[in-house]
């Protein structure tokens, strides 16, 4: 098909896999079907996974022939994935219109967690990740979003099959969420419901660069996801170098709707903050006791993931070693901060935190011989 017709496509048809099961149902009735079929078809795609109508042999045949020419069961088209040697799974996908989606698969003892993208490329310039690297592209929508775990949980378990473990989410792939935050909450709506995916808000975390209206807007919201914070610098002289975004929503500011959403955490709910451990940069003992102090002084209670940095070529940045990372922790733990250091997942396939977007030509050949089977 060629570009155009494919963006025409896109104009008209409808991507089903945003849709709430209320929605699915108008939705068959303006083609004049009953609305249990809507029902159907809304367990079809967010139960059953499936991502063709042809798959759906419960619907009569003509209807399958009628929502192809209106609709779009699956927009996301899977074109490379690799296997990390930890078990993390990375998927590169195109949407409809050609643009790059990644999607990473962690699988734990307990859970698995799917980390995916907001968008594809993204507008801030954090100067330590390689999705800045893209800039934005665009903005995803809730079924670009939603697409993405069916296409996770359909490649670890195949497809319909129940995971035989829960799935947490985080929106920490590609992407900015907080600036695409009416798509997120809506695709969030749509895998909370117990007749689909069902996974729940309070399964997902949200992280931002510190979108502070948005943050406020995100308090207001019932059924909200929990919120983690990239802070990577505890002055605004250095945060404004490493994220920009600083300069438009300075630490004052953003503590302070830190502040405000505090208020609406629940019972054993608790903020998180990033910070990404660059050596040299942001790693220091007076580093350390400046984060501990700009948290103590706003009373705030959250806890602190130290993630070390994940190298990727044409960043300029090299990780913390352990005994820097542990001295840090020790100092924030000694000033009464809950701190935790994430381990490093899928390094080897170029899929963790601040790596997505690495152009396939930087992976290298131990890794392409990683590459598994694409496509589902
Ligand atoms: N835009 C959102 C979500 C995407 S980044 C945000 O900024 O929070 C998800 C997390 O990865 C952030 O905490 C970010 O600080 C961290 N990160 C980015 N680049 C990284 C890198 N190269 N190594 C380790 N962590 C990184």
């Amino acid at each position: 098909m060629s570009q155009m017709l494919r963006l025409l496509r896109m104009d008209k048809a409808v991507q089903l896999s945003g849709l709430s099961q209320a929605e699915m149902v108008s939705f068959v009735e303006t083609l004049g079907e009953p609305g249990y079929r809507g029902r159907q078809l809304f367990a079809a795609l967010q139960h059953r996974r499936l991502r063709s109508f042809s798959l759906m042999t419960d619907l009569p045949k003509d209807l399958q022939s009628r929502l192809n020419q209106v609709a779009q069961a699956g927009t996301l088209k899977v074109e490379s994935q690799y296997a990390s040697t930890d078990g993390t799974r990375r998927y590169l996908m195109k949407t409809i219109d050609g643009l790059p989606v990644e999607t990473v698969f962690i699988p734990e003892e307990h859970r698995d967690t799917i980390c995916f993208s907001s968008q594809s490329g993204c507008p801030l310039q954090c100067s330590f990740c390689l999705t800045a690297q893209l800039g934005l592209l665009r903005s995803l929508t809730a079924a670009e979003i939603v697409e993405q775990i069916h296409i996770a949980l359909n490649d670890a378990y195949g497809t319909g099959v129940k995971p035989p473990r829960g799935t947490n989410l985080v929106a920490m792939g590609a992407g900015e969420p907080l600036l695409n935050l009416d798509q997120l909450l809506k695709a969030l709506r749509v895998m909370a419901e117990p007749q689909g995916l069902h996974i729940v808000p309070n399964r997902v975390t949200v992280s931002t660069a510190g979108v502070v209206p948005r943050i406020l807007d995100l308090a207001k919201t019932s059924d909200r996801p929990h919120l983690a914070i990239s802070l990577a610098a505890p002055t605004d002289e250095l945060r404004n170098e490493l994220m920009p975004i600083n300069k438009r929503w300075p630490l004052e500011e953003l503590l302070g709707a830190c502040k405000v959403f505090e208020k609406t955490l629940k019972t054993g709910e608790r903020l998180t903050f990033e910070y990404v451990m660059l050596e040299g940069v942001n790693d220091s003992d007076e580093q350390a006791r400046q984060l501990a102090n700009l948290l103590n002084r706003h009373n705030i209670t959250a806890k602190v993931n130290l993630i070390p940095h994940n190298p990727a070529e044409p960043l300029p940045y090299r990780p913390s070693n352990d005994a820097t990372v542990e001295r840090f922790k020790n100092i924030l733990e000694s000033k009464g901060i809950h701190t935790y250091v994430r381990r490093p997942r899928g390094r080897d396939i170029f899929a963790a935190c601040g790596q997505l977007a690495a152009r396939q030509t930087t992976l290298n050949s131990r890794i392409e011989s990683n590459l598994v089977g694409a496509n589902n």
